[in-house]
């Protein structure tokens, strides 16, 4: 009889556990670390972009419909970053409340339209965590606490590393504070820390450069006395050793924008990545 309790007991309880548990969706990786860091095991967390997938360009998949389906929370960057999304959420038929993670902050402009880069600013990605914590607990109030008491530990760790940004470009002499990328990520960055970002003159990000781009990169280097370059683009390696002979640039490593790298990665997490891309700034730009 303690028997037959036990086991009926035990078959109501589980599956209502996993039920309880709120489920949120998330568009991308970067996104999906801060709900992960807020939300902790209270919540069923499934992201849409993965790590090293590219958000701007992404294509749903059926599997997707179903998870945004079954969600009671979508969160999402908003800022024209996830051009994908509205369609799919319709698609779906969900009833879920989709969250603009950006909401609340500044936006800039990248040429016409708003720049949707704004976590690369981590007061910005302070805003997203608070506002993501907000939103979890209003759909699952019973776990409001917790979450708040999550966001609050997170958000001290961001502050550390904002503390770590700021005392590293410090260190960096301001005439030195500038680098030639192809990124178009690093507008908020830039604005934030005071590191300029110039897009290498008449280069387009989608194609290998020419000799004839080259040798403009080049006279822009020298021109503007800039001293150092990420051009993660330019595959051959003898335009590249082309450029640091004739300008005395740096060539940086990889700077990382859009989204997360896998566990065994550069940057699985916000903070790794954040971390990884003043080391590689600070090692280029330092004297
Ligand atoms: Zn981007």
């Amino acid at each position: 009889m303690r028997f037959i309790l036990l086991c009926t007991l035990l078959l109501i309880a589980s599956p209502l556990q996993a039920a309880e548990r709120l489920n949120v969706v998330a568009s991308f990786s970067i996104l999906a670390d801060f709900v992960r860091n807020v939300g902790g095991d209270r919540i069923n967390l499934t992201t849409l972009v993965g790590a090293d997938g590219d958000v701007h360009v992404y294509t749903p998949t059926p599997s997707d419909a179903k998870r945004i389906a079954d969600a009671k929370l979508v969160i999402v960057n908003g800022l024209g970053l996830e051009g994908w999304l509205p369609r799919l959420v319709q698609s779906a038929g969900s009833k879920a409340k989709v969250v603009t993670a950006s909401a609340g902050i500044t936006p800039l402009k990248l040429g016409a339209a708003a720049d949707p880069h704004a976590w690369q600013s981590i007061p910005n990605a302070k805003i997203y965590v608070t506002d993501i914590a907000n939103a979890l607990a209003a759909a699952a109030p019973d776990d409001a606490e917790f979450f708040r008491a999550q966001a609050s530990a997170y958000l001290e760790k961001l502050e550390t590393l904002d503390r770590e940004v700021r005392q590293a470009v410090v260190k960096i002499p301001p005439e030195r504070r500038k680098v030639i990328s192809t990124h178009d990520a690093f507008g908020y960055f830039s604005s934030e820390y005071g590191i300029r970002f110039i897009a290498p003159l008449g280069v387009s990000t989608e194609t290998e450069p020419s000799a004839r781009d080259i040798a403009a990169i080049i006279s822009q280097i020298k021109a503007a006395r800039i001293p150092a370059v990420f051009l993660e683009n330019i595959s051959d390696d003898r335009l590249i050793r082309r450029i640091a002979a004739e300008t005395g640039a740096k060539v940086g490593g990889t700077l990382i924008s859009d989204g997360l790298t896998g566990e065994k990665g550069l940057a699985p997490t916000y903070i790794d990545m954040v971390r990884h891309n003043i080391k590689a700034l600070t090692s280029a730009l330092d004297h």
